[in-house]
């Protein structure tokens, strides 16, 4: 069916958001991005790009951008809390790169969002959707500031608290996973104990964890702290502040490279973590979901971003070879199944990085060292490929 070419409005300038605008760009279709943010900027918070985000990153054409602000971790190490003992190791590196046709890259999220933003273009910051309501075949997008757009299809890439989640599915409640974290980034000069700075490393102990990776050029490593919070989160807000004596004293008996982290780091605030449920559906008419938008997982794989990234190709390749409504059908088939495996594989391995010394710590760490298995599923995915196998005859998306 030949036709008119798309409007599409994006709201959302995160990671999700200027991929997807990126890659429907390169297939010819020019997206406007509303981002409610006056600047693109994120303080103090870093990615881990596995190869399954950055093979899509590196096809739309940052490749070397993203080489040059990021770094490369060697191996990923699990550790014991209070000694330090390597119990497992994988190598990433060269290595990695070669099985998984991608880098594994350790990146601070200005950098790539900067990299990002400066690709796509049409980015206008300060436009907060505030309300999103039928007119015509399409969509009126009403903003913060009193203005209003119109568009044919509608991307909800606003992130974990979405507004345009509402429009489109019944959402159920996000479930509390009785953990929450607290993160950090660190010049290595200050953590004179860490063993392998360079590594992806994962210290793990009774009703704990931490999480760090080089970023940049190698000189910072950026952390995720986690504890169980078995309590119900009490706060109304997902996030509270805590007394920099509160990280330290949950970390007391741990390696001290652990508590030399923990006591550098300057952001002084605490996350719930918290998993969404699946949703009964992922558009509605010509308004779509992506990203977090649409299955927010906790963060022990690594994976939000990086499926976030699978998504926006996924979608793009949709969009331009199907009618608008096959295109989104495809899409939310494509992809639901895909994130809703990693979603519940992260949910389980937030218990499994908790165990005390004992026997279902060594199950564990036997079953750790088979840890290539589960990175072969997750970061071998090749979302482009398979969204591009055809499915019904090419054509490009019409209203
Ligand atoms: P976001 O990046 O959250 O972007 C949403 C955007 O929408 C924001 O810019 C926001 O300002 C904007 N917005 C919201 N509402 C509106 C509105 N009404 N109007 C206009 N704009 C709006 N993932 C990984 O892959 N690797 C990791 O190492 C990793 N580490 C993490 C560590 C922590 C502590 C946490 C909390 C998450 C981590 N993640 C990681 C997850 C990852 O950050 C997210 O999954 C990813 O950012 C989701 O991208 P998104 O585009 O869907 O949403």
């Amino acid at each position: 069916m030949a036709g008119q070419a798309l409007s599409v409005a994006i709201v959302g300038g995160g990671i999700g958001g200027l991929t997807l605008a990126l890659a429907l760009r390169e297939r010819g279709i020019e997206a406007r991005v509303y981002e409610r943010s006056s600047e693109l900027r994120e303080i103090g918070a870093a990615v881990a790009l596995s190869a399954n985000g950055s093979r899509v990153l590196e096809r739309l054409g940052l490749g070397a951008e993203l080489a040059a602000c990021s770094a490369v971790p060697t191996e990923l190490v699990y550790r014991h809390w209070r000694g330090g003992r390597r119990l497992v190791a994988y190598p990433i590196g060269a290595a990695y790169e070669e099985r998984f046709a991608g880098p594994y890259y350790g990146i601070h999220r200005a950098d790539l969002q900067r990299i990002l933003a400066g690709a796509c273009g049409n980015v206008q910051l300060g436009r907060q959707l505030t309300g999103l309501a039928s007119a015509g075949s399409g969509y009126r997008l009403e903003f913060a500031d009193g203005s209003a757009e119109t568009a044919d299809v509608v991307v909800g890439a606003d992130g974990v608290h979405s507004t345009v989640r509402g429009w489109v599915a019944e959402v159920p409640p996000a479930r509390y996973s009785g953990t929450s974290g607290f993160r950090g980034l660190v010049p290595v000069e200050q953590l004179p104990s860490l063993p392998d700075p360079g590594a992806i490393q994962f210290w793990m102990g009774p009703g704990g964890h931490l999480l760090h990776y080089p970023i940049g050029d190698g000189s910072v490593v950026n952390f995720l702290a986690v504890l169980d919070e078995p309590a119900a989160w009490a706060s109304d807000s997902w996030t509270e502040e805590i007394t920099p004596h509160q990280a330290e004293a949950a970390f007391d008996g741990w390696h001290p490279a652990v508590r030399e982290m923990v006591a550098a780091t300057t952001l002084h605030q605490r996350w719930a973590l918290f998993g969404a449920q699946p949703l009964n559906r992922w558009h509605r008419g010509g308004v779509v979901l992506l990203g977090d938008a649409a299955h927010a997982m906790l963060p022990h794989h690594g994976q939000g971003a990086n499926q976030t990234i699978e998504d926006a190709v996924t979608l793009a390749e949709c969009l331009a070879r199907q009618t608008l409504l096959s295109a989104l059908d495809r899409y939310e088939k494509l992809r639901r199944g895909r994130t809703r495996a990693v979603q519940r594989s992260s949910w389980v391995a937030s218990g499994l990085l908790h165990l005390p010394d004992g026997p279902a710590a060594e199950a564990r760490d036997r079953a750790l060292e088979r840890i290539g298995g589960t990175l072969e599923w997750i970061h071998s995915h090749d979302a482009l490929a398979v969204s591009s196998a055809p499915a019904s005859p090419p054509r490009a998306a019409t209203r």
